[in-house]
């Protein structure tokens, strides 16, 4: 590893190798590396660049590598500098996981303007909001101007997504019949468009019918007090035809900049900043439980009376919060 200041100075400069090591610093569980992982992200937070964050979700095959490289190669094409983080949660990468596969994203890959990092592949990966959060401002730092995350539509990683993010697309295929597709209430609620992808060839009047469903459903959700009245929106794409792509970003700037003149964006950011500082002071006194010797046979002590009835979890629990009181 290079020493920090050098490292500070390369990502700034936008040095795609160097932040992608820096990447892997901030990803690894060890003591001494993360040490240096929260020293490099603070002193890069100073930089003061930001990036327009956007969530990504949708089930497995309903078109997100495509997107992502059409509607990537758009935007670097207009001059921006796109990063591409990829968000999988579960423990286990298999061999389908989400930009695991580079080639993929042929195009966007190889260009100048863009980054990609795909999942870590290590299960024992130690906090996937932790890394991605940090991961996001490093791409910051090193001037990228909209940095994208992307996550399998699996379980919470949509919410966890949405929680780091400025705005929030839902990736959807055309429904075969009238159903919703079983997409919860609450991935709705968090999405800001919803896009019917695969919007072409016999595909596309299924396309256009499942987009008319999910704007009635849309209009049922309460208004949200960030959103200017036309928001959320539901439209169809294609992915693979490029089309629909150029519409996608006028409304992502038309909603940025309601939200941004409104202060619902600098608000957001603010109560991210809140959660994020939340889950760090968390997960730091859950470690030291983790990992302090002494509280931790004390722990094993009392699992056993508490097992055993002796003492009430309550009881016992108050011990161990007394205990690590009592350690600083
Ligand atoms: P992911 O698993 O969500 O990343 O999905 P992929 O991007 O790998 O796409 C899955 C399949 O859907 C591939 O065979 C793509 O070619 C196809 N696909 C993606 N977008 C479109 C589209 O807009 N139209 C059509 N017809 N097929 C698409």
């Amino acid at each position: 590893m290079q020493t920090d200041q050098s490292m500070v100075d390369a990502i700034l400069e936008g040095n795609r190798r160097i932040l992608a090591r820096a990447i892997t610093l901030v990803e690894s569980t060890r003591d001494d590396h993360r040490a240096q992982a929260v020293q490099l992200v603070d002193a890069l937070g100073k930089s003061g660049r930001s990036a327009l964050r956007i969530g990504l979700s949708g089930t497995p095959g309903v078109g997100k590598s495509t997107f992502t490289e059409s509607f990537g190669m758009m935007l670097v094409e207009q001059g921006l500098k796109v990063a591409v983080l990829a968000v999988d949660p579960s423990s286990k990468r298999s061999g389908g996981s989400i930009l695991g596969d580079k080639t993929r994203m042929d195009r966007l890959s190889r260009h100048p303007n863009a980054f990609i990092r795909p999942s870590p592949s290590s299960a024992a990966l130690g906090g996937v909001a932790r890394r991605t959060r940090e991961a996001i401002s490093l791409c910051e730092a090193a001037g990228f101007d909209v940095v994208l995350v992307e996550t399998v539509g699996v379980g919470q990683s949509e919410v966890m997504v949405a929680d780091m993010t400025d705005l929030f697309l839902l990736l959807l295929a055309p429904a075969g019949g009238d159903e919703l597709q079983g997409v919860k209430r609450g991935i709705m609620e968090i999405a800001d468009l919803i896009l019917i992808n695969k919007a072409d060839g016999e595909l596309k009047p299924q396309a256009l019918r499942t987009c008319a469903d999910y704007a009635g459903a849309l209009r049922l959700l309460r208004k949200r007090v960030q959103d200017p009245k036309e928001f959320p929106k539901a439209m169809t794409i294609s992915a693979l035809e490029e089309d629909g792509l150029a519409q996608v970003w006028s409304e992502i700037e038309t909603l940025v900049k309601w939200r941004r003149s409104e202060g619902h964006f600098a608000a957001n950011r603010g109560r991210q900043a809140k959660v994020w500082f939340e889950d760090e002071v968390r997960r730091g006194v859950l470690a030291q439980l983790e990992r302090d010797e002494t509280l931790q046979k004390l722990q094993e002590n009392l699992r056993k009376q508490v097992a055993d009835g002796v003492l009430t979890p309550d009881a016992a629990a108050a011990d161990v919060l007394q205990a690590l009181k009592s350690r600083k």
